[in-house]
């Protein structure tokens, strides 16, 4: 079955609401393998409403149109209805007396507007409204069954579940089943990442392969539409490894893991601890990382360590350090993350100095250049990231390259991998 969605008014044509009926609705659909090709909102146009009801039919077996079915002017969606199916209105006898019954219950008269809600498209069949006045309207246009429910959200989920669930869970037979999940990376461009995906995105393909990036993640979202459940499940897995295996190191995770998920998780593994020494992100990291459920077992602690002064009295970095190399610099920031290794007891410490703008850049050292370290039982790592963006964006990135540093290190990987770290090398 594929299906077609359609958004009916002005207020969310016009961007004022924002269409959230849409994306449940669709959701529901997919959880019963039934694939949504199209989303349309249309404006309050009775001509429009109709055009689009005619050409879905034409394109899907399925349309669920929400919105439009209120008692007043500007509610056109049935007579729209109507108009794709060539017919009249006539009344319902059963819908009149439903909103009779429903006015008089609450103790007051049915305003004469109220009756066009009892008004079906002939040939069309009424579907009852368990949370409202306005019944839906169930028909049928070319090979496409067609259902309209209110728009008010709570009444379309209602009337979904009671009249159209109990039709798609009987005729969605032969549904194909979609599985879906999301491969999560931080460490290359989204262009980068496509383009060690190129023949995987192909379009004709399936499952399909699209990247979408938020906040420098990119993530991975792979599609398997297959007749029979065992083959889109072995599909799905065939293509998620492929593209973790092409992706390296920067996959740090699927569907819900976030960088801090996986990072605490892979300490607490391995018995092991991290402490945190923040100037430019200012706590983000810590932030971040004691926003995972049970992150005590691997999160000592850290250090805000903003001025030079608490760069030197909090996590004792030398003051002829800072003097002699300035406080975003190598040397500052192994002194930072040792510091807080010896101080907190932590098998790991991270450190960050940074500028983040939008003042406070020299020729050296312009906005976005971002010093971090590494402290391991081992040895201390620095590296330079130079990034770019807003005051924001830099914090972000720079407290994600912290977490991904400690991941990659865990797992033995080069830091390399972080292309904004290995871009410009060692040096600042
Ligand atoms: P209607 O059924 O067109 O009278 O819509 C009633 C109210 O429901 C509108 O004023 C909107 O606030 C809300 N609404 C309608 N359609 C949607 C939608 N697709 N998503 C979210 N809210 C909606
Ligand atoms: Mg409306």
């Amino acid at each position: 079955m594929q299906a077609i969605l359609l958004s009916i008014g002005d207020e969310l044509a016009l961007g004022q609401t924002v269409d959230t009926n849409t994306a449940w609705l669709a959701a529901q659909l997919a959880a019963l393998g039934i694939s949504t090709r199209l989303h349309e909102t249309v404006s309050d146009d009775r001509r429009l409403i109709a055009a689009s009801i005619g050409w879905a039919s034409t394109k899907a077996d399925l349309i669920l149109i929400s919105g439009g079915l209120g008692p007043t002017e500007d509610d056109l969606t049935r007579q729209a209805l109507a108009d794709a199916l060539g017919v009249g209105l006539i009344e319902d006898a059963a819908s009149m007396r439903t909103l009779e019954t429903f006015f008089r219950s609450r103790g007051y008269a049915m305003a004469e507007r109220n009756r066009v809600q009892a008004m079906c498209p002939e040939g069309a069949a009424m579907i009852p409204n368990p949370a409202g006045t306005a019944p839906g309207i169930r028909a049928k246009l070319n090979d496409a069954e067609v259902f309209v429910t209110p728009g008010v959200p709570r009444e379309m989920k209602a009337m979904f579940e009671a009249s159209v669930l109990p039709f798609l869970r009987e005729h969605a037979g032969g549904a194909k089943t979609i599985l879906t999940t999301k491969i999560n990376t931080f460490g290359l461009g989204e262009s980068d990442v496509a383009e060690k995906l190129a023949d995987l995105m192909q379009r004709n393909r399936n499952p399909t392969v699209g990247t979408t990036v938020s906040h420098g993640l990119c993530s991975v979202r792979v599609r398997a539409e297959f007749d029979d459940s065992g083959r889109a499940r072995n599909e799905l897995s065939d293509t998620a490894s492929q593209v973790e295996s092409r992706l390296g190191p920067i996959v740090f995770g699927r569907d819900d893991d976030t960088l801090q998920s996986t990072l605490i998780a892979m300490l607490t593994e391995r018995g092991k601890t991290v402490a945190t020494a923040e100037s430019c992100t200012g706590g983000m990291i810590g932030a971040m990382l004691t926003d995972v459920p049970g992150s005590s077992a691997a999160y000592l602690g850290g250090w805000v360590t903003y001025t030079n002064e608490l760069k030197s009295s909090q996590v004792g970095v030398p003051p002829e350090l800072i003097e002699r190399h300035g406080a975003v610099s190598e040397s500052v920031v192994i002194a930072m993350a040792q510091g807080a290794r010896e101080r907190s007891g932590a098998d790991y410490a991270v450190s960050v100095s940074g500028v983040a703008g939008p003042g406070g850049g020299t020729p050296e050292k312009p906005v976005g250049t971002v010093w971090l370290a590494l402290s391991t039982p081992d040895a201390a790592v620095a590296r330079c990231a130079r990034l770019v963006g807003n005051r924001a964006s830099i914090r972000d990135r720079a407290a994600k390259c912290a977490l991904q540093m400690i991941r990659l290190t865990l797992i033995d990987e080069s830091l390399d991998n972080l292309r904004w770290l290995a871009k410009n090398g060692k040096q600042a």
